[in-house]
């Protein structure tokens, strides 16, 4: 598998052509931004954290019968992925009111949602991603009323694995994003999923282990992520 030309550099990532049409590499970058591009910044190993936390994710939503673009690790911070048709929806499932939600709506700062929110925004940085509701998303064409069922199911079956599996580790899921894709008209969950698409708060002190700190300027991110990645990912670090 050689890597070939870049088709698409994001934020944070970059997605490579293969030799295989079917297949990308993607590639975590150490950049990272903040209110749409404003706030920047390069911390090195960012990457190949945000890279090894996320492989291990997809993996376990692999075990858990959710299918997943993510194929293999090529190097410490690159992964091969099936090449997608993705779907222009932003998923967040929201557990504890957090960021936009609490500013937009006067939601009390980690109050709990029981049951879990699905908000899902329409990824269109132009438009800032403005919030989609089921009608306006099948009005724009980004996916049909079954293809939105179906994203809503996954959503929620990922939020309760992640759920578990960082509560076992001591930390809280507030709310998280995620993007899907499609191959073969099949759905499956792509992009990433890390600490730069989570909020990640340590269950006793609700202390942020994920891109608020960034954000918010709450202090050294690199000791967040590193933190965060020791609980997620220990095998790295032997
Ligand atoms: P917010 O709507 O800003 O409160 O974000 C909710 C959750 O989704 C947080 O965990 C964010 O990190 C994540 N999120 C929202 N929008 C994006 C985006 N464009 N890129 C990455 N993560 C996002």
């Amino acid at each position: 598998m050689i890597k070939g030309d870049a088709l698409y550099s994001g934020k944070a990532k970059t997605v490579y052509a293969t030799t295989d049409p079917k297949r990308y590499i993607v590639k975590f970058r150490d950049d990272v931004t903040a209110g749409d591009g404003a706030k920047k910044a390069n911390m090195k190993g960012k990457g190949y954290y945000n890279a090894q936390i996320s492989a291990k994710l997809f993996k376990l939503l692999a075990d858990n019968g959710i299918s997943t673009h993510y194929i293999k690790m090529v190097s410490e911070d690159e992964m091969l992925v099936h090449a997608c048709d993705m779907v222009k929806i932003e998923v967040i499932p929201r557990n504890y009111a957090a960021g936009s939600i609490v500013r937009k709506y006067g939601f009390k700062e980690g109050q709990k949602f029981d049951p879990t929110l699905i908000v899902m925004d329409y990824k269109n940085d132009a438009a800032h991603d403005p919030m989609l509701n089921d009608d306006i998303a099948i009005a724009l064409g980004i996916a049909s009323d079954k293809e939105i069922r179906k994203i809503r199911k996954i959503s929620l079956r990922v939020n309760e694995i992640l759920q578990q599996f960082f509560d076992e580790r001591g930390l809280l899921l507030p709310d998280f994003k995620l993007e899907f894709g499609k191959v073969d008209k099949k759905i499956v969950v792509a992009d990433e999923i890390s600490p730069d698409t989570m909020r990640l708060w340590k269950k006793d002190t609700r202390q942020s282990l994920d891109k608020d700190v960034f954000r918010f300027d709450k202090g050294d991110l690199m000791a967040a992520y590193d933190e965060a990645a020791k609980l997620i990912v220990p095998e790295i670090f032997k």
